[in-house]
This record gives structure tokens, C-alpha cells and sequence, in this order.
């Protein structure tokens, strides 16, 4: 398994010299393995990040994209998404329904000529996961799970486990811990706990201190709190607030690190590699 964060920042995408170290493009995380086999979770402009790294499909092989939500900065990316008209390729996009949304009915909306010229391919398509996950969803080697998280009008947090390696991570971003009920933040502890204990987890950490009520997001204290109870092995904060500079945020890791080694900022860019033993 390997893991690349093509984006990082919260809410919207920033470009500025003070912001090259961490990046300024959205949320977009893919998980692939040598083989070829690619999961893209969210379509922010960091799409724009990883479609260069990515290695050719297999023939039989479609692309899986996942959306958390659908809020605009998970979404921005797509219509610029070149693998999204090449004929050789197909997408399945696929989500539980979000806030009374579906997959189709928000890619729809995105990619109606209000909004974007260039027609929508038919070889696509969607697949409207159940709300609760049962079964994984299984693509290639990979296993797929989903669990609901406390945010403005919904969001989902994703979990894949690479079936010969053991491999695991999940993603969830766009979460208010600190309105959180007991029930929703047990069930996202036991999510990633279950099937096994988890090597990476890539986890929204967006404000420093103090999270506005009702915005949907936890501070970067909440997110290491809730790293460690979960046993996470590392742990990738991300959705950084787009006012927050290289500056600021190189501060607040060396904050972060001496509370939690096993602790890091996301960079756009950035491969994490899965290892048995990976370095503190
Ligand atoms: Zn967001
Ligand atoms: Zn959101």
C-alpha cells in the first residue's frame, strides 16, 4: 500500500509564498499499490497533485473514487481531473448517501453546464454504498469501510485495508470532535480499532486551541487526544485552516510532536509508504 496526500488544506485552496512548504491545495488522498490499483477519496485541487503520480489502471481495473461529503473544497478538483476523459478509463464513484445527497446527484449537479462545458463521460459510473457498512466494499486487493462523523450536514470517514500486506489506514476529515456524542466517537475509535490495530491515520486537526461550535471541525489537540485512544500508530494531521502559514504551522508541529512523536502535519505531496516498523 502506498498513500500519497495530494492535498491538505481546509475550506479552500491557498497560493502564496508563505504557504509552499505545507501546500495550498485541498483534500485529495489516494491509496494504490504496484500493481496498479488505485483508490482516490475526495476530489479537492489536490487531484491536481496526485494525477501525475498516478501508475496506469488495470484494463479490467476501474478507478474508484470515494467522497467523504460534498462540501465545495472536496469536490473542486474534478472537472480539471484529465483520467476523467480519457477514453481508456473509467471511474465508479461511490459514497453512502450524505445529507439526503447521492454521488450522482452532486457530480451531477457539479458537472451541468452551469458550472462546466465539457459533457460528462457515460462508461462512468456510481455506486451508492449503504449507509451502514456491512461487508467491505472490495476493489482489487483492497477492503473498503465507512463510518458516519459529526459534521455540518454529514461526512463519512473511510478505512482501507489491504488484504495480503495488513496494511491499513483511514481517512477522516471533516469532523467535530468536540460536539461529538459519546455513541459517534466510540464508533469511530471501534472503526479504527476493527479488523485489526491501524498503521496510518489521516485526521483533520484544522483549528489551534479553540474550534468554533457548529462549523464541523476539532483542534489539533482533539486530534491527537483521539489518535492516541485509537492507537494509531502514525498519525497525519490535515485540513489545515487556510490562514495558517509555513511559519505558524512549523511551530504548532513541534507542539504537536512533543505530545505525540508519532505525530505529523500533512504536506501536499507527501508518500507515506506502509512498513511494519515505520520511523517515529
Ligand atoms: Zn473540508
Ligand atoms: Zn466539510
Amino acid at each position: 500500500m502506498r498513500i500519497v496526500l495530494g492535498g491538505v488544506r481546509g475550506s479552500t485552496p491557498v497560493s502564496h509564498p508563505d504557504f509552499i512548504q505545507f501546500g495550498g491545495a485541498t483534500t485529495c488522498v489516494m491509496v494504490d499499490n504496484d500493481a496498479g490499483c488505485q483508490i482516490l477519496i475526495d476530489a479537492g485541487s489536490g487531484l491536481r497533485t496526485v494525477e501525475p503520480m498516478m501508475t496506469p489502471t488495470l484494463p479490467d481495473q476501474p478507478l474508484l473514487m470515494l467522497f467523504t461529503h460534498y462540501h465545495i473544497d472536496h469536490l473542486i478538483g474534478l472537472p480539471f481531473f484529465a483520467p476523467f476523459y480519457d477514453p481508456q478509463r473509467s471511474v465508479i464513484f461511490a459514497a453512502p448517501p450524505c445529507g439526503g445527497t447521492t454521488p450522482e446527484n452532486a457530480i451531477g449537479k457539479l458537472m451541468n453546464k452551469t458550472f462546466w462545458p465539457v459533457p460528462f463521460r457515460a462508461e462512468h459510473s456510481f455506486e451508492l454504498l449503504p449507509t451502514e457498512c456491512g461487508e467491505p466494499l472490495r476493489h482489487g486487493p483492497f477492503d473498503v469501510r465507512w463510518c458516519p462523523v459529526h459534521h455540518a450536514n454529514g461526512c463519512f470517514a473511510y478505512r482501507i485495508d489491504e488484504r495480503d500486506t495488513g496494511a491499513s489506514m483511514v481517512l477522516a476529515t471533516d469532523l467535530e470532535l468536540g460536539s461529538a456524542s459519546a455513541a459517534e466517537k466510540d464508533a469511530l475509535l471501534d472503526f479504527c480499532r476493527k479488523p485489526n490495530n491501524l498503521d496510518v491515520l489521516i485526521m483533520e486537526g484544522h483549528c489551534d486551541s479553540v474550534a468554533q461550535p457548529g462549523w464541523g471541525h476539532s483542534t489539533w489537540q482533539e486530534t491527537v487526544a483521539f489518535a492516541r485512544a485509537a492507537g494509531a500508530r502514525q498519525l497525519f494531521i490535515t485540513h489545515l485552516a487556510p490562514e495558517d502559514d509555513d511559519t505558524t504551522l512549523n511551530k504548532r508541529e513541534q507542539r504537536i510532536q512533543s505530545t505525540m512523536p508519532q505525530a505529523r502535519l500533512g504536506r501536499q505531496g507527501m508518500i507515506i509508504p506502509w512498513s511494519k516498523n515505520p520511523e517515529p
